[in-house]
């Protein structure tokens, strides 16, 4: 029931607040494998843009803990940083195998038992019918099924990946696609296996016998089960409410939101025209549910004056005779003409390509000690 709490997603700025408030960034450390451990359910307001990975660092950060006592839980919010990287340098070319070529091997479907959490793993199954219940879903639910789907019934990630990603409330072009390349082994040096055995360890289960109870060195040399072998073709279609053309009035500056940048204090001062654009042409590319929809524009709701538009940018009226149009740079939104701020970079010097984590967090290393402080203002907590 707790974790039930836990796992829901409210949207106002006070709550979001006080779930920073709460981390234990130690006990993070000690727990975040096990699906009850103390993780911070902070990632849909995280992708969204409404905090900044950078902020949550130094709001822990300020109850006086030293970079070394948490640096579990900064290298955890590095990742999301890592990927937005690997996107920004390798641009669209990211939706495709990045280091190593996994070609189809059995189908570019998804298991139906996947589609229908009934795969038998009770652990995997309760988390899908939780992701579709909840939108969220622990990390290590998200690499076991993905590890099922990709290195077990041997299908090509894309569109199981494009399935997960419909239903997140966190849902992040970058860190999704990554991850499931790092656990289908197109973006690592291996593939990434689990068994029942760590099932069970890390999700309080006790199951025995399935196809998965077996030895590491069996699972890459295994038949694909039969329970796996139905293919299905999930529908992923977004449905956008109808929305009227935003009013605009011509002499002020066009401020520009959308579904991965929704900062209520982002110049949150200046006078100006706010939209939050919900473009079609995007979502058709990257669709996702209407409980992400949903999500996206109750966290809206925090940004004063603002108009929602569902439509493409070129479609806003004064679009291009406003003085000057604003948003925060977003690989997603490169097309949106005039100034784009940068985005609350925990380490914004460090912006190579780095094909492993690791390199790049050795180059963060040295600029960890900066990370006390975030440009962004912290919110009070209340
Ligand atoms: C197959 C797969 C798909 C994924 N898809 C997404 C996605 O679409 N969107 C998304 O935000 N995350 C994704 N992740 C990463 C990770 O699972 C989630 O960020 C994490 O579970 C969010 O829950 P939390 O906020 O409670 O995380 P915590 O464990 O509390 O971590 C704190 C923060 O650190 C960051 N973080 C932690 N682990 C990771 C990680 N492995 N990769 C990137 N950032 C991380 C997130 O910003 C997170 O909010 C995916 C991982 C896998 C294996």
């Amino acid at each position: 029931m707790l974790l039930f709490l836990r796992m829901t997603f409210p949207t106002d700025t006070a709550s979001i607040w006080n779930r920073i408030d709460n981390i234990d960034p130690i006990a993070y450390g000690q727990t975040r494998n096990y699906i009850q451990g103390d993780v911070t359910y902070l990632s849909p307001y995280i992708s969204r843009g409404v905090i900044s990975p950078r902020q949550v660092a130094a709001a822990v950060l300020a109850k006086g803990y030293t970079t070394q006592q948490i640096q579990r839980f900064l290298q955890e919010l590095a990742w999301r940083e890592y990927f937005q990287r690997v996107w920004q340098q390798l641009g669209d070319d990211m939706f495709d195998d990045i280091r190593v070529n996994r070609t189809p091997l059995h189908s570019s479907q998804l298991p139906a038992a996947i589609a229908n959490a009934c795969t038998g793993i009770e652990a995997i199954d309760q988390g899908i019918e939780t992701l579709y219940r909840t939108g969220y879903m622990h990390n290590h639910l998200r690499m076991y099924t993905a590890s099922l789907v990709c290195n077990i019934a041997k299908d090509y990630w894309k569109l199981p990946s494009q399935w997960m990603y419909y239903h997140l409330l966190d849902g992040d072009l970058a860190s999704n696609t990554c991850s499931w390349q790092w656990v289908a082994g197109s973006f690592s040096s291996k593939k990434y296996y689990c068994n029942q055995e760590n099932i069970n360890k890390y999700c309080n289960t006790d199951q025995q016998g399935t196809f998965l109870d077996h030895d590491y060195s069996v699972l890459p040399s295994m038949d694909c089960p039969d329970l796996l072998k139905e293919s299905s073709r999930p529908s992923l279609h977004t449905v956008l409410p109808t929305t009227a053309l935003p009013t605009i009035d011509p002499s002020l500056p066009l401020h520009i939101f959308h579904n991965y940048h929704l900062d209520p204090q982002w110049r949150a001062d200046e006078p100006a025209n706010r939209v939050l654009l919900l473009e079609p042409s995007h979502f058709k590319q990257h669709p996702v549910s209407e409980k992400v929809i949903d999500f996206i524009i109750a966290l809206a709701a925090n940004i004063e004056g603002l108009q929602i538009y569902c439509g493409e940018f070129s479609d806003i009226p004064f679009a291009y005779q406003v003085p000057a149009v604003y948003t925060r740079e977003h690989p997603a939104y490169d097309h949106i003409p005039g100034i784009k701020d940068p985005r609350d970079w925990m380490f914004p010097e460090v912006k190579r390509f780095y094909p492993s984590f690791f390199g790049f967090w050795k180059k963060a290393t040295p600029y960890l000690k900066d990370l006390t402080s975030s440009p962004l203002q912290t919110a009070a907590v209340c």
